[in-house]
């Protein structure tokens, strides 16, 4: 079986911040549901350190996991210990999760810093630019690698702005676009945006992808915390249970079935937008490789033709 990509999201939901956009803003959970967010989360690091290397690991094939958690995960003890171990295991490529940051960051200490990468998302209506500086710098004591980047409200661009110009150089600060309102950006705006992301275009863009090769459900695949395999968080359709012995069966190359897809963590995956030249191994925790950073040099191929670019909604 080749190298395998899991996008891991189980039953947690809850978050420590109170972002207005979010259904996840300052839920809480009871006692029984986080312990059952623990249990599942501790099957799925089980099957990823004993089961995967009867599938993959004896041919020399290795496993990355991005967690993508619905609300914060990092503040969660089960979560840091399992990407402790997960990242000191030689078979396992890359442990990616996307953050808020605000956990304690002593435990980061334990992990192998070559198999860590962190997306870390600045709310500016929930911490200060100060604090999560702070937090960004004991990530470069411990040689984290790690991307920042911040909901494109309007009203925080400046502030936005102001941590790009505070955030270590060769740190890739992405926007991601606010598409629910119609109509939110101006061209005027975008181009506002591409000054701090070269990339943002490419994120607000609803990039055309039913009847086009990708790689979910053959090379990457999403699973819930009952071990339920989808191929990507987009397309319901399950195709199988990570924890059947014959799941692997079941990995093949489809074709995308919607119309589009907007979200970085779906469209990186699509074979025509070839975004591996810009991300590389930083794919799942978007960092870009450091000699696009240096360049920007986005080749043309990639960027969206305006009759697919939706930047408005
Ligand atoms: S930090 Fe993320 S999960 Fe938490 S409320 Fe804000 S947007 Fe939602
Ligand atoms: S293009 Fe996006 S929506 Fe379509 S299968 Fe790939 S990740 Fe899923």
């Amino acid at each position: 079986m080749p190298d395998l990509t899991i996008l891991y999201r189980g039953p947690l939901s809850s978050c420590n911040y109170d972002c207005h956009y979010c259904p996840f803003a300052k839920h809480h959970e009871t006692a029984s549901e986080l312990a059952h967010d623990r249990n599942c989360l501790e099957r799925f690091e089980r099957w990823s350190l004993e089961q995967w290397p009867t599938l993959g690991a004896g041919h020399g094939d290795r496993l990355s996991i991005f967690f993508t958690p619905w609300g914060e995960a990092l503040i969660r003890s089960w979560y840091q210990k399992a990407i402790i171990r997960l990242t000191q295991t030689s078979h396992i490529k890359k442990v990616a999760i996307q953050t808020n940051l605000s956990c304690r960051l002593d435990w980061i200490d334990h992990c192998d810093p070559t198999r860590l990468g962190l997306w870390c998302t600045f709310h500016p209506s929930q911490t200060s630019r100060s604090q999560f500086l702070s937090q960004c710098r004991i990530l470069d004591a411990n040689r984290i690698r790690y991307s920042v980047g911040a909901v494109g409200l309007k009203e925080d661009l400046s502030e936005i702005k102001a941590l790009r110009q505070e955030l270590p150089a060769a740190v890739y600060l992405w926007i991601n676009a606010f598409k629910r309102q119609p109509g939110y950006y101006t061209e005027t705006d975008i181009q506002h945006c591409e000054q701090l992301d070269p990339l943002f275009r490419i994120n607000a863009t609803y990039h055309a992808s039913r009847g086009r090769p990708c790689r979910t459900g053959a090379s990457v695949i999403s699973v819930d915390g009952n071990g339920e395999v989808t191929r990507c968080h987009f397309v319901k359709d399950r195709i199988g249970n990570l924890y059947d012995q014959d799941f692997s069966e079941a990995l093949r190359e489809r074709l995308c079935p919607n119309d589009t897809c907007g979200c970085h963590i779906g469209y990186v995956h699509l074979d025509h937008l070839n975004l591996e030249t810009v991300f590389g191994d930083g794919l799942l925790e978007r960092i870009k490789k450091a000699d696009v950073f240096q360049k920007e040099n986005i080749p043309t191929a990639q960027k969206p033709r305006s009759d697919s670019l939706h930047a408005s909604k």
